[in-house]
């Protein structure tokens, strides 16, 4: 079971990836479908691996990902 979860607005994503570059444990990677304002998303491909570093929601320049733990 994961320690904590990562919540995506997944229309507020800009496909940057910076949160992907930072998450040590591989939890995150950009999508291929496309958001209303035309970005590539940002997905949890394994959610079951996330540690609740909040290492992604403080890199994120546009604030879209929240962390529970
Ligand atoms: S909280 Fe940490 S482990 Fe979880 S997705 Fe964000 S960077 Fe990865
Ligand atoms: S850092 Fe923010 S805007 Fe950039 S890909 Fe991640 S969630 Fe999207």
């Amino acid at each position: 079971m994961a320690k904590a979860k990562v919540e995506i607005e997944s229309e507020r994503c800009k496909g940057c990836g910076l949160c992907v570059e930072v998450c040590g444990e591989q939890v995150l990677e950009l999508g291929r479908e496309i958001n209303l304002s035309g970005y590539r998303y940002v997905v949890a491909v394994r959610p079951e691996d996330c540690v609740g570093c909040c290492r992604c929601a403080e890199m994120c320049p546009d604030t879209v990902l929240a962390v529970w733990r």
